[in-house]
């Protein structure tokens, strides 16, 4: 019970050290708040969790599974990083895949 707690409490932790402390690089000048909320509104990709059964599985590794956690979605997150309007969200999917498969990791030693 602690990993998945865990792993939830960082898809909201992660994202605000990246917003507080990215900088302009991250930023761009607006409030890091609203940066903080737009990176963690991409946790909205879990919806793609609602298509498999069982909804949720403790134990099941989301990345290569979930239609919107495949390699290929995570290339095209990865893409987006080069372009200027879709940076940001691009960002929050690509902290939201590596802190998921941080998870995977994590699982697979236990
Ligand atoms: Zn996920």
């Amino acid at each position: 019970m602690f990993r998945p707690v865990l792993h939830l409490l960082l898809h909201v932790v992660v994202p605000g050290i990246v917003a507080r402390f990215g900088g302009k690089r991250v930023c761009g000048g607006r409030d890091w708040k609203y940066v903080w909320f737009l990176l963690t509104a991409t946790i909205i990709v879990d919806l793609d969790h609602l298509l498999a059964v069982p909804v949720y599985a403790p134990d099941r590794c989301s990345l290569g599974f979930h239609p919107l956690h495949s390699y290929w979605a995570v290339s095209v997150y990865s893409l987006m990083l080069l372009f200027p309007k879709a940076r940001l969200i691009g960002l929050g999917l690509v902290i939201h895949m590596l802190l998921d498969g941080l998870d995977c990791v994590w699982m697979k030693l236990e």
